[in-house]
């Protein structure tokens, strides 16, 4: 099946490649449609399912694709949550540092404002969390959610796996990041793996 990632962010577009092969991920950029969506809800499912509307209400308009329309619009809202900083960044975690730097930081500076918020933590647990919302064809519409746990790194890995926090993320039961992993053992236990594995069951026993 054909699912269209309401996205512009290539790292996930790569990832969603890869983990829902044998399907087509196709994004808006492929299709030649400008899309841009605010994320102003205050939940991560609230986030999703605000990006897989605004895309639907695109594509989904009779016939508006022909023979591209997708099954589905998926979009994924995800984001790091440190317990030491009760949950934050979380649903702001693409966002994370911009007060400080008076512009979007790079995600270099946002990995060290990390370390530096986390200096005098004794505690370093964190969580990934990504949640997905399928709108089909059939005008159905499926959220699911998942995580991933592990801690904080006192430093930056310097492996070139992953994208995002995950040089300073490391998996509980591993001993290095989840940029030190390779593609297929990052897909196997990470949240945007899990919930895609979870949302792709979900769609198929739909049609
Ligand atoms: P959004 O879902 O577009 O709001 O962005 C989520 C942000 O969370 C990304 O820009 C990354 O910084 C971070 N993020 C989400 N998933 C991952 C991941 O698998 N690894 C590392 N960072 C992630």
């Amino acid at each position: 099946m054909t699912l269209l990632l309401a996205t512009n962010n290539p790292h996930k577009k790569a990832e969603m490649n890869l983990i829902c092969a044998p399907h087509t991920v196709r994004t808006p950029d492929d299709l030649g449609i400008d899309f841009h969506h605010e994320e102003t809800g205050l939940t991560f499912s609230e986030n999703s399912m605000g990006k897989a509307r605004a895309l639907a209400q695109l594509v989904f308009a009779e016939g508006s694709l022909g023979e591209e329309t997708p099954i589905a619009v998926i979009a994924d809202d995800s984001g790091i949550c440190v317990d030491a900083l009760d949950g934050a960044p979380g649903v702001y975690t693409a966002r994370f540092g911009r007060d400080e730097f008076g512009r979007q930081p790079t995600q270099e500076e946002q990995n060290q404002l990390l370390l530096t918020r986390l200096q005098q933590a004794s505690v370093r647990r964190a969580h990934y969390t990504c949640s997905m919302t399928a709108l089909c064809a059939d005008r159905s519409i499926i959220t699911v959610e998942d995580y991933w746990f592990g801690t904080i790194a006192e430093r930056l890995s310097s492996g070139g796996g992953g994208f995002g926090y995950d040089p300073l993320f490391i998996p509980d039961g591993m001993s290095a990041t989840a940029a030190d992993m390779t593609n297929q053992e990052k897909h196997a236990q990470s949240h945007r793996g899990k919930a895609t594995r979870k949302l792709l069951a979900a769609i198929a026993a739909g049609l």
